[in-house]
């Protein structure tokens, strides 16, 4: 078994455990995380202590931050026709 052999490394089970403490917590929900990403919503404390141990939360965060239409600045789109 698996398990068995994590047992022998406390630190990848208690990560292990972790993990599976993560999984069984409901997670934030995308659309609190687009507006936390926008800068129109502050996420309950329980959330954020969710948001600093679940690598899936963080992953949707990142890609809320990085999208770059929920910047102010719009896309520059139009290219110079100098012809
Ligand atoms: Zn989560």
């Amino acid at each position: 078994m698996v398990i068995a052999h994590v047992a022998n490394y406390p630190a990848l089970a208690n990560r292990l455990q972790t993990s599976i403490d993560v999984m069984r917590t409901t997670h934030i929900e995308n659309r609190r995380l687009f507006e936390m990403a926008a800068g129109r919503l502050k996420l309950e404390s329980r959330e954020h202590d969710h948001l600093h141990q679940c690598e899936v939360c963080q992953a949707v965060l990142y890609v809320f931050v990085n999208q770059p239409t929920i910047n102010t600045s719009p896309i520059q789109s139009k290219k110079n026709d100098a012809a």
